[in-house]
């Protein structure tokens, strides 16, 4: 595993690319507690993914944009940067 594998974890949700920044979380928690079922804290204490396929688009976006240090974003399926 590299190391850009291990700062960033991607998945495709509701047609849309979420990206998560493991670099740049501090555990905040702002996006798995105001939206709750996207994100969670791992045992590091960063985010990572949930359950993000049983939450629906406009909380899935609400939880990504919630995020105060940027650490997620969210293109859109024509690669256009929609969060932050
Ligand atoms: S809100 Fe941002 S900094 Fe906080 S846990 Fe989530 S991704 Fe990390």
């Amino acid at each position: 595993m590299t190391g850009e594998e291990i700062a960033e974890e991607r998945r495709s949700l509701h047609g849309y690319l979420v990206c998560i920044d493991r670099s740049i979380c501090v555990g905040f928690e702002d996006c798995a507690t105001e939206m709750p079922g996207a994100f969670r804290l791992d045992d590091e204490g960063i985010a990572t993914f949930d359950a993000p396929e049983s939450v629906d688009a406009t909380i899935l976006l609400g939880a990504c944009a919630a995020c105060p240090v940027d650490a997620i974003r969210v293109l859109d399926g024509d690669g256009r940067q929609i969060v932050p």
